[in-house]
């Protein structure tokens, strides 16, 4: 069913490249909703402006318009970690004599919410339990007695944000804030975004703090090295995860919105057992690969951590555990399915909303 993956779409300039997760998935949520697909261009606008207070950014943040670009390096995909690293170089002036295909907005600009937006921003006295402000927008879990995260606040912020925009007639930016809007949907899929940990698993090292995140980051950060990988390895069962997903979501005709909690509590389900497997099979290796990473360090955590990316891509490959890594496969597809699902019911509904398709 995956014809072909991003990395080998024509369509695609390599100087968009190297391909992020949130750019596989995006895409091929995309294939199982043709009305999108079949959107002709838009015309790239200005950024509308339309934040309000409510909902700060970081303000180093520049809009990058990737329809103006040169392509100027060739960079490996397998050991290319940092998302704003890519081949080519684009605009920071909006190349307005430009069009651009909807499904190309959303694919090309739905890795932005993790580059710089979200970072270095006092949201909360709690966001340091997230790794910071960028955490706090991207994961909601629950601690006993509180709420820690706010990314379905997220997703609908930047949901009303495409309708605004849509309604000025910015349909350019319409369908690049829906991209971020994905973005956290898809985040809210991800069971390490909507639970801290097995509950057993806290307890156990509470004394410890320190040990305990370094142990969750290593876990978290080393799943989602996997799941990028084997998209960049073409693995077809998470493309057609998606895409049949997409499909089924496109046609129940359901609100994205009302689907929210159940799908987030389906996420917070499916933590455990890809915790305990990871820890167990994978714990180890990952923990020495992310060794290195100290919070206390001179340089970004972030950066640090994706320093150690390439050795802990080696801990789910080099060796395979065959048995372990067809579990890990087949839960996975299995999120994937279900964060189509909800990608699809997001498209499909905006594909039939009037400010989706006139002009
Ligand atoms: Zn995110």
């Amino acid at each position: 069913m995956t014809e072909r993956f991003l990395h080998d779409d024509p369509g695609m300039p390599a100087a968009w490249g190297p391909w992020f997760s949130h750019e596989y998935i995006t895409y091929f949520a995309l294939m199982g909703v043709p009305e999108i697909m079949h959107l002709k261009p838009v015309q790239v606008m200005p950024n509308p402006r339309l934040h309000d207070g409510r909902f700060p950014i970081n303000p180093d943040h520049v809009d990058l318009y990737k329809e103006e670009y040169r392509e100027v390096r060739r960079l490996d995909p397998s050991i290319s970690f940092d998302y704003a690293q890519r081949n080519g170089e684009f605009s920071t002036e909006p190349p307005v004599q430009k069009s651009i295909e909807p499904w190309k907005i959303l694919v090309i600009y739905s890795t932005e919410p993790d580059l710089l937006p979200d970072c270095g921003l006092d949201l909360h006295p709690y966001q340091k339990i997230t790794g910071g402000s960028h955490g706090w927008r991207h994961m909601q879990f629950r601690l006993p007695g509180l709420t820690i995260g706010m990314a379905p606040e997220s997703f609908c912020h930047h949901i009303r944000l495409a309708h605004k925009a849509f309604e000025i007639g910015n349909h350019y930016w319409g369908w690049r804030f829906l991209s971020r809007a994905a973005h956290y949907l898809a985040d809210l899929g991800h069971p390490f975004h909507v639970k801290a940990a097995p509950p057993v698993f806290l307890l156990r090292h509470l004394l410890s703090a320190r040990r305990m995140v370094h142990m969750l980051s290593a876990i978290h950060t080393g799943y989602e090295v996997y799941s990028e990988q084997r998209f960049r390895q073409g693995f077809a069962p998470f493309g057609d995860a998606l895409i049949t997903g997409a499909g089924e979501g496109r046609a129940s005709g359901a609100d994205v919105h009302a689907e929210l909690d159940g799908y987030i509590r389906r996420a917070r389900r499916r933590l455990n057992p890809i915790f305990r497997l990871l820890v167990r099979r994978f714990g180890p290796g990952l923990i020495d690969a992310y060794a290195s990473v100290d919070p206390g360090g001179g340089t970004d955590v972030a950066a640090q951590t994706r320093a150690c990316s390439a050795d802990a891509a080696r801990v789910f490959f080099r060796e395979p555990d065959i048995r372990s890594l067809a579990y890990l496969d087949a839960v996975t597809t299995e999120i994937l399915e279900d964060v189509g699902r909800m990608l699809g019911m997001l498209f499909a509904g905006f594909a039939r909303a009037p400010a989706g398709r006139t002009r």
